[in-house]
């Protein structure tokens, strides 16, 4: 039985749970303009089902969807773009150069992530990547625009959590759609100071300053909502952006405090405890057990890329 979950926002924005994991952890959006329609994220393989199935359900025809914009080549983000290019026959893959590659030769990103989540998991959650052939491919440049019939999209370079991470500017809901660049939001703790953010730091492309100067290009252009992949829409982004520099600051003094023995263990205790009390802070009344069965594979995400992070540096 396929799932279907997905809800309406203003502006003509759909946002469908990728059912990745569970629900309420990924999504993607569907932007529509005067009969025409763009994917920004795509889930992974297993989402494309889902997505077809809901066009259908609103009589979209598939040759309507104009352009799929995946925020970035992760697999949670772009892994289901290559079935949805499958079967969308007008589309356009809209894409980050650096991440252009993977998408017309997906071998090398099929393989680095079974490396990253383990075979077994990778199986579970991804299935196969399907590559989509280079003429449909479309590689962003920092300020470029999607026409949506008459909608305009913005492409915005925005480099941190990954080189190859594009953000999405929409005039119209003077939204941004920022995929990972402006941190993870778990919809189940949210309190009065508002939706808890984490920026997750993946292996193997964090950049602490770029992913800094990234927020703040971001908030250059005024957004009064952000779209976040994980999870769903946030109101008034500008104050969050200030705990977001403050959260990268202090992954960057935790991981460059640490010797070398048993780093990673250290890493993954340090900034799960670091979470666990801002989570406390911001008046989460949810059981610490609770609290880290949501956030404890970010939290080993986050581990992962610091250690690589450190690696980098030890060579440089
Ligand atoms: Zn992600």
């Amino acid at each position: 039985m396929l799932i279907l979950d997905y809800k309406e926002f203003d502006y003509g924005i759909t946002c469908i749970d990728s059912c990745y994991q569970r629900a309420g952890l990924a999504c993607c959006y569907l932007l529509k303009a005067d009969g025409q329609f763009a994917l920004i994220d795509t889930g992974t393989a297993r989402t494309a089902p889902m997505i077809m199935k809901l066009l259908e359900k609103r009589s979209i025809a598939k040759e309507q969807v104009k352009y799929i914009i995946p925020t970035h080549v992760h697999l949670d983000h772009a892994g289901g773009a290559g079935q949805l290019m499958a079967q969308l026959p007008e589309a356009e893959l809209v894409i980050h150069p650096y991440g252009a590659r993977h998408m017309i030769d997906p071998a090398k990103l099929q393989a680095g992530a079974a490396a990253v989540y383990g075979e077994a998991a990778f199986n579970q959650h991804f299935d196969t990547l399907l590559a989509i052939p280079a003429a449909r491919v479309i590689e962003m440049e920092d300020g470029m625009q999607l026409n949506l019939n008459g909608r305009v999209l913005s492409l915005v370079d925005t480099p941190g959590h990954a080189r190859h991470h594009l953000t999405v500017w929409d005039e119209q809901s003077r939204g941004l759609f920022t995929g990972d660049v402006f941190g993870n939001g778990y919809p189940e703790m949210h309190t009065d100071k508002g939706r808890y953010l984490m920026p997750v730091t993946s292996p193997v492309q964090f950049d602490p300053p770029v992913w800094h100067q990234s927020i703040d290009k971001l908030l250059s252009f005024n957004p009064e909502r952000v779209f976040l992949t994980h999870y769903g829409l946030l109101e008034n982004p500008q104050q969050q952006a200030k705990q977001l520099h403050r959260d990268l600051d202090a992954y960057v003094n935790i991981a460059l405090a640490l010797g070398s023995e048993n780093r990673y263990e250290k890493l993954l205790e340090q900034i799960s405890r670091y979470h666990m009390e801002n989570i406390q802070r911001h008046g989460c009344n949810m059981t610490a057990q609770e609290i880290k069965r949501l956030i404890f594979s970010d939290i080993e995400l986050c581990a992962q890329g610091l250690e690589i992070w450190l690696q980098r540096q030890e060579q440089d």
